[in-house]
Parts: structure tokens; C-alpha cells; sequence
């Protein structure tokens, strides 16, 4: 049995998920508890085993919190219990982010621990506003500053007067809301007040917000946008390279808000896409993939494999319950003398993935140029096909090669369901936030949204091809762009399209 315990303090960067380091991960993986801030983007906590305890221990405004003594207390007590713990904190645990008092407890209790450092906040979030915190023409120091104090207190840890001499770049932490207090103290001391300064809200994350000026009239254009917390301010001449270093905001989805509809299993390649372009994605599945619950028929037909010409798979998904059932009854020897076609490159990939050529991929990805092209390319009558479907699928395939005299079985390899949400918590979900686009990669998708969905177009709508446009019209709306190649880049370019932009 497992006796000795340890904590590590991990730094889970400013936001962006991307910038979480390897060793953050590492430990996050193998915590049997996990104590998180409020600062720490949720997203990362999905790395997290099932089994582990999450623990949210945050400080929020307004909100219970649990103090720093308990936290402490809870800390060393898991780790006695011999457990892995993770105390996961925003940016680096050791910028103004209390590890130390946290560690100096652990060393006091006999607690053994290690620190992960984690991008600060400081440096993380002026890259992504365009502002490098060094540029040997403007500036040779640069220094972190806490704002949470008033700068006027009469024994204050801050010595304003110092700052306000040097000409180093400041970064203060926690500073909006003593932001007129801290500027004034500032001029008040000597520093000019044309000082550049930028406020950066919510940096690295989809909505980051920044409000530049000078010392004189920043705090008057933070109040003006109603900026708060969490925000960073920095002050010096380096904030004037914004204008020429501003990559982040622009990105060419920046700021926009994208739904994905699809499975949640599915949705991964889409949101990837999506995040690299600098859109925040929405996952709210409104289908689910399942097994079928009897194999019967698509057992007998693998046994019989020998028997077909051809195999065609429609998805993904088909190709994942197919060959589950295939390497259970069968061995890859069997596939020899069948030929195998997919409706599009992705599934034709995950085919590949199992080192099994594809015979036939059409130029559109949508069934009707699917058979259009086959049946100029292969003989059809007398020939056998085994067509790998879901539950809700067109019969257009099936049908076309039987009429041409073909033996076509379509088999069900997977069935699909609703989302989980609830009418009440899907329509409070999509109203909730300013969606700028709604992503469809399928019929289902559509057919399935629309069911939950009792508002008006207050958005924009993608869909991946014709026949997923079609369902969009049927349900009383129309999309505003289309893939002109059927895939999930495609849908991408689509959106991009939109804008005018290629990337
Ligand atoms: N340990 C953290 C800082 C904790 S103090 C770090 O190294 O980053 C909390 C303050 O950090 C906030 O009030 C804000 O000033 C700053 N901050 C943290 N994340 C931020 C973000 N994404 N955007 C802007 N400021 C942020």
C-alpha cells in the first residue's frame, strides 16, 4: 500500500489551454486529487482521471471560499491519506499565487512536494496583447508589481515613488480596481503622464479584451468599458509595439463564438481547427454515437465476408464498430479478394489507420456523386456489396446499386441518439451566451438541434454539405455558408470564406 504522499504545486498558465506545460500534465494525469482555482481554465481539468476528487477551492467575489488555512489543512491532509495532489493555480504558482505560503506549510507539516512553474499571467498575456515586456531600445528592467493594495495606504510594500523613477516596463498584478489610485500615485511621483499603458482582460483566452492610453487617461477608458478583474495592466514605452505586434487579436476568427453540434467524441478535430484560427468553441453535442446492442446482423455478414466485392463504409464511426467486430471474428487475411470504398477522406483515413488500402473515394463527398462516380467506374449488377451505416441513414446508396442490379446489404455498424441536454438546459445554454455561428456536420446534427431549439435566428449557420443544408432549410432556416469540400476543413474554409478570408 501506497503510504507516503505528495503535493505538487502546478501552474496551470494564464488560460489557453496550449500553454498548460508538458509536466503540468503529466501530474494532472496520474492526481488522485485535484484543488483548483479559480483562475485555472476548466478546460485543462478534462485530463483528469475519472476516479481522482476534483476539489474547487477558488476565490471569487461573492463567493464561498474556502480560506487559506484550509486549503493548506486539506492539502497536507490528502497527502497523509497517501494520495497524489495536485494544487493547480493560475499562471505560475510562485507569482503572487500564495505556493509559497503553501509550500513553507508542507515543509512545517513533513509533507514532501515538488513545484511545477507555469506561464504567468505577466508573460503569457502581453505576448498575446502584442506587447513585448522587454525591447532593448525602450527598456533594461522590467518589473511584476502587486495593485492590490491602495498605493495611498500610508506603510504601503509598494514603493510607488521608486516605480514611478525607474524606466523599466511594470506589470501589475490585480490592479483594476485600484487602477485610478495606482496611476495617480504614479504621476504624483514623477513618472509622465504619457506613459503608454495597456489593460489586458481575460488575456489568452477567445475573449481577451485590451484598452490602451496613457497614465493620464487610462483609468478614465478602463471605467468607460467597464473592464474588470482578471486583468493585467502594463505600463511603459513597450506598449506602443502593440499596434504593430497585435497577432493574436488578429487572427482571422478571433472573437467569434462557434457552437459544435456534433458528438462529443467527434467534436475534438472541429474545435482544433477552430481554436488555431482564434475562435472560442462551444461544445453542445446534440447527438450521441452508440454501439448497436445486437451484433446478429452485422456478425453474420463479417463471417460472410469472403462473400462480398465490395465493402463501403459512410463514416468514421462505421469503420470503428465494423472492424471491432471484424478482428473479433475474423483476421486481416479474410479482407483478401474484397474491395473497400469510403464516402470521404476521414474515413478513408481511419481505413488507412488499419493498413488496409482504399479502393474508391469519390471526388464530393456526398452519396450521390458516391454512386455516381462508382457506377461509372465498376460494374454493379451481379456484384455484392456490404454497406456499413448508421441507424438514421439515407437508404440513397443501397438503393441505387440494387436498381442497377447490384446485391447491396446496408447493415447498421452504430446508432445515434440525442445530446444530453434537457430543452430547458439547451435553450438556457444557447441563449446564455452571444453565439456568432452554429456548426452542422450532419442531418442528424440538424434535425436534433432544431428539435431543442425554440428561439429565433440569432446566429449564423455552417453546414458541411448539400444534404446537411437541405435539413437546415426544412427546419425553416438557411445557412450562411456551405463546405464546397465536404470535411470539417472544408466546413472551416467555409466560415473563413464568410469573411473573405482563406487561411
Ligand atoms: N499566479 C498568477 C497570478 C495570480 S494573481 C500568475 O502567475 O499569473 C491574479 C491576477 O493575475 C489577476 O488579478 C490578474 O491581474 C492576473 N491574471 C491572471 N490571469 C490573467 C489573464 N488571463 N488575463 C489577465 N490577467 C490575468
Amino acid at each position: 500500500m501506497k503510504t507516503n504522499g505528495k503535493v505538487y504545486l502546478v501552474g496551470a498558465g494564464p488560460g489557453d489551454p496550449g500553454l498548460f506545460t508538458v509536466k503540468g500534465m503529466h501530474c494532472l494525469k496520474k492526481a488522485d486529487v485535484v484543488l483548483y482555482d479559480y483562475l485555472v481554465q476548466e478546460k485543462l481539468l478534462s485530463h483528469v482521471d475519472e476516479r481522482a476528487e476534483i476539489i474547487y477551492v477558488g476565490k471569487k467575489a461573492g463567493r464561498h471560499t474556502l480560506e487559506q488555512e484550509k486549503i493548506n489543512e486539506l492539502l497536507v491532509k490528502k497527502a497523509k491519506e497517501g494520495k497524489n495532489v495536485v494544487r493547480l493555480k493560475g499562471g505560475d504558482p510562485f507569482v503572487f499565487g500564495r505556493g509559497a505560503e503553501e509550500a513553507l506549510e508542507l515543509v512545517k507539516r513533513g509533507v514532501p512536494f515538488e513545484v511545477v512553474p507555469g506561464v504567468t499571467a505577466a508573460v503569457a498575456v502581453s505576448a498575446y496583447a502584442g506587447i513585448p515586456l522587454t525591447h532593448r531600445d525602450f527598456n533594461s528592467t522590467l518589473i511584476f508589481v502587486t495593485g492590490h493594495e491602495n498605493p495611498l495606504k500610508e506603510k504601503s510594500a509598494v514603493h510607488w515613488s521608486e516605480l514611478a523613477s525607474g524606466r523599466g516596463t511594470l506589470v501589475i498584478f490585480m490592479g483594476v480596481k485600484n487602477l485610478p489610485l495606482i496611476t495617480g500615485a504614479l504621476i504624483k511621483y514623477g513618472k509622465s503622464g504619457n506613459t503608454p499603458v495597456a489593460v489586458v482582460y481575460r488575456g489568452t483566452f477567445p475573449d481577451q479584451k485590451v484598452v490602451t492610453g496613457t497614465l493620464c487617461d487610462i483609468a478614465g477608458r478602463v471605467e468607460e468599458e467597464k473592464m474588470k478583474s482578471p486583468a493585467l495592466v502594463i505600463i511603459g514605452e513597450v506598449v506602443n509595439l502593440r499596434e504593430k505586434l497585435n497577432w493574436y487579436e488578429s487572427l482571422p476568427l478571433f472573437g467569434k463564438k462557434i457552437v459544435i453540434t456534433r458528438s462529443r467524441s467527434q467534436a475534438g478535430k472541429l474545435a482544433a481547427l477552430l481554436d488555431e484560427l482564434g475562435a472560442e468553441t462551444v461544445e453542445i453535442p446534440v447527438i450521441r454515437i452508440k454501439s448497436i446492442e445486437d451484433y446478429k446482423t452485422i456478425d453474420t455478414a463479417v463471417e460472410r465476408i469472403k462473400d462480398y466485392d465490395w465493402l463501403i463504409f459512410t463514416s468514421v464511426n462505421g469503420v470503428h464498430m465494423f472492424f471491432e467486430r471484424f478482428f473479433l471474428l475474423n483476421d486481416i487475411r479474410d479482407l483478401s479478394g474484397v474491395k473497400l470504398a469510403a464516402i470521404g477522406p476521414a474515413t478513408k483515413k481511419e481505413i488507412e489507420a488499419l493498413h488496409v488500402r482504399v479502393d474508391f473515394l469519390p471526388s464530393e463527398y456526398v452519396a450521390e456523386c458516391f454512386t455516381g462516380e462508382f457506377i461509372r467506374n465498376y460494374e454493379i449488377k451481379n456484384r455484392k456489396f456490404l454497406l456499413i451505416s448508421s441507424d438514421k441513414a439515407r437508404d440513397h446508396i443501397r438503393k441505387t446499386f440494387t436498381e442497377l442490379g447490384g446485391d447491396c446489404t446496408a447493415v447498421t455498424g452504430y446508432k445515434t441518439t440525442a445530446g444530453e441536454l434537457s430543452r430547458e438546459e439547451f435553450n438556457e445554454k444557447i441563449n446564455g451566451l452571444s453565439i456568432d455561428w452554429v456548426t452542422f456536420t450532419s442531418s442528424s446534427t440538424v434535425k436534433n438541434f432544431f428539435k431543442l431549439y425554440g428561439g429565433k435566428k440569432r446566429f449564423k449557420i455552417a453546414s458541411i454539405g448539400p444534404v446537411t443544408s437541405k435539413s437546415v432549410h426544412d427546419a425553416g432556416f438557411s445557412p450562411d455558408a456551405e463546405a464546397d469540400e465536404h470535411t470539417i476543413p472544408g466546413l472551416v474554409k467555409a466560415i473563413l470564406g464568410f469573411y473573405g478570408r482563406r487561411e
